[in-house]
């Protein structure tokens, strides 16, 4: 037997049983004639000791991350330590085997490490060896057991879907591989496994979920993975607000079991218009106001030829900041300029101490223009009014940009604050300039409003970018957490759908024919939803980075850098695959 306890399980209690442990040496000292070993697995830490002077020097021997076995008797330390569970014993050492020795470490296995990202991405066994990484896994996987007693209890079968499937239209590039036994053709890796869980609801089972691999070919902007994980579901016989209910469920059993906070009231239903008039973001983050005003009508068309030539005049209130220096107020303005920011300039208007008006525009405008527009953000005296002008759908961005860099550079994103919501009504289509054609706000599978389908059989462009869709997203603390939609289920409309993004007929019956003809074998009406479930781990750690909370993620430029992957392949398989490079470096 390797061992009798886990090296976090021996107490007080156990005092006088004769025990071994197994596991890593953490650290060793010395003190006089005695020596120390702290032996740790994943449950914990024991501290294992002798003062035996044979014994003394095979402990020499040993070095960090040797594999050990310790056998001994558990019993009561003189000098405790609180912060240890274990830490009111200690196990005298009676036999000690090495079972496998290790070399140096190439970085300490200690809570903060001295490691680069780099380096313990490639030995990411070791680093995940180290508690704050160790408890991310804990943490996730304890997440996808209650994601499954949740929807196990509301009759959610789990189904698995294939991996090597046709090319899903989610948005991204599609991950292709090559098929030896039909040469010449391509499997897709799924964007997600949208068609399929479709076609689940065709077959009658109405509520299905996956804790699933999705795989997108994106350049990897900060903290996006190519493989990632979603807790994927689908329902039928549902409207929206059934889906939201049951959704709705889900995230608050997932705050009380995991977070311990209780939710009572209902999640706030944004729509997408909302958002971006008071937020200029589709994730507005609840945690602090700051709310974006319109305020056109009372500065455009009065002589002031910025905003006389914009679409849209808006602006922020943040509060306490009127002391902002000139110095600090063009560092602001270089800020909103860069490209990410967009903006083409910053206006302020200062609320002073003493009430005074201060403002770069009181050049053209009457103090008294200047304390209504005050009066319509609500300042205060201290307060910083700080506007941007412009074509309306962009600047409303620009500015829910900027609120966010002042939440966090006046401290009011706190990690530990939960502000869920759902976001709804998104607008069906997109336009895109550039290839002159619409793009499926979601996906082309969700429904068109009720309300708007004239519009989305008009045939006419302008009555077509109006239609909104049903379809919705679950937002926490500025993220976007999870998205879905009430999809077509007709076949009339679902052709309609691939029409109105521009794919021919032949096209459209090329690459999603079976599921169109599906649509005629009586499909039931069917929504769903899918949560980013890394995102959603990282959100319930208070961390940032999706990686942490993934066992081997990839660098991001889509490495694996522990085994080396992407690697080329041998020309034997090249050939088998009927493939040939024509990279040249
Ligand atoms: N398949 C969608 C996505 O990956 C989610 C959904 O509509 O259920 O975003």
């Amino acid at each position: 037997m390797y061992r009798t306890h886990t090296c976090g399980e021996l107490r007080l209690a156990d005092a006088g049983r004769t025990v071994t442990l197994a596991g890593w040496v953490q650290r060793i000292r010395k003190m006089g004639g005695m020596s120390f070993i702290d032996v740790r697995d994943r449950y914990g830490i024991t501290q294992a000791v002798t003062d035996d002077p044979e014994m003394n020097a095979e402990v020499a021997k040993l070095g960090r991350e040797f594999v050990i076995q310790v056998i001994g008797t558990v019993r009561e330390r003189e000098s405790k330590n609180p912060k240890m569970d274990t830490g009111d014993i200690e196990i005298r050492i009676e036999k000690l085997n090495v079972i496998n020795p290790s070399v140096t470490p190439p970085f300490t296995i200690e809570d903060v490490s001295d490691g680069g990202d780099d380096l313990r991405m490639k030995y990411r066994y070791l680093d995940l060896r180290r508690n704050p990484l160790k408890n991310n896994l804990i943490l996730r996987h304890r997440m996808a057991q209650e994601v499954r007693r949740y929807l196990d209890a509301h009759d959610f079968l789990e189904i698995e879907t294939p991996f090597l499937i046709r090319s899903t239209p989610e948005g991204a590039r599609d991950f292709v591989v090559p098929s030896r036994m039909n040469p010449g053709e391509f499997y897709a890796l799924p964007q997600s496994p949208q068609q399929q869980k479709q076609l689940l609801m065709v077959a009658g089972f109405d509520r299905y979920f996956q804790i699933v691999k999705c795989f997108r070919d994106e350049d990897l902007r900060a903290d996006r993975q190519p493989e990632f994980t979603q807790i994927d579901c689908e329902m039928s016989f549902v409207e929206r607000d059934d889906v939201l209910d049951m959704f709705e469920g889900l995230m608050k059993h997932m705050f009380e079991v995991i977070l311990n906070e209780k939710f009572e009231e209902p999640f706030l239903r944004m729509s997408w218009n909302d958002a971006m008039k008071f937020y200029g973001s589709d994730k507005p983050d609840m945690r602090f106001g700051m709310l974006l005003r319109d305020v056109t009508d009372l500065l455009k068309g009065k002589g002031f030829g910025v905003f006389d030539s914009s679409e849209y005049v808006g602006g922020i209130c943040v509060p306490g900041c009127a002391g902002y220096s000139r110095k600090q107020l063009d560092e602001l303005t270089d800020w909103v300029k860069r490209p990410q920011v967009g903006a083409k300039g910053l206006i302020y208007i200062k609320v002073e101490e003493d009430g005074n008006i201060k403002s770069s525009i009181d050049k053209y405008f009457s103090p008294e223009i200047l304390r209504e527009v005050a009066g319509r953000f609500e300042a205060d005296k201290g307060d910083l009014i700080l506007m941007m002008s412009g074509i309306r759908a962009k600047t409303l961005v620009s500015l829910g940009t900027l609120r966010i860099e002042m939440g966090n550079r006046l401290n009011l994103r706190d990690p530990h604050k939960y502000c869920p919501l759902w976001v709804v009504d998104f607008p069906l289509l997109e336009w895109d300039d550039e290839t002159q054609r619409f793009y499926a706000t979601h996906h082309p599978f969700t429904a068109p409003s009720q309300k708007d389908m004239e519009k989305f059989f008009s045939n006419d462009k302008e009555q077509e970018a109006e239609v909104s869709s049903d379809s919705y997203d679950f937002v926490l603390n500025g993220t976007e957490v999870g998205g879905g939609s009430i999809r077509i289920h007709d076949a009339r409309i679902q052709e309609q759908m691939f029409k109105v993004l521009g794919f021919s007929r032949e096209d459209a019956d090329y690459r999603f024919g079976f599921l169109i003809n599906a649509f005629k074998y009586g499909a039931p009406p069917h929504g769903g939803i899918a949560f980013g479930f890394d995102r959603f781990c990282a959100l319930f750690g208070g961390q940032d980075t999706i990686r942490d909370f993934i066992a081997f993620p990839k660098n991001n430029m889509g490495r694996d850098t522990m085994d080396d992957a992407p690697a080329k392949i041998d020309d034997v398989q090249m050939k088998e695959l009927y493939l040939k490079s024509t990279y040249e470096k």
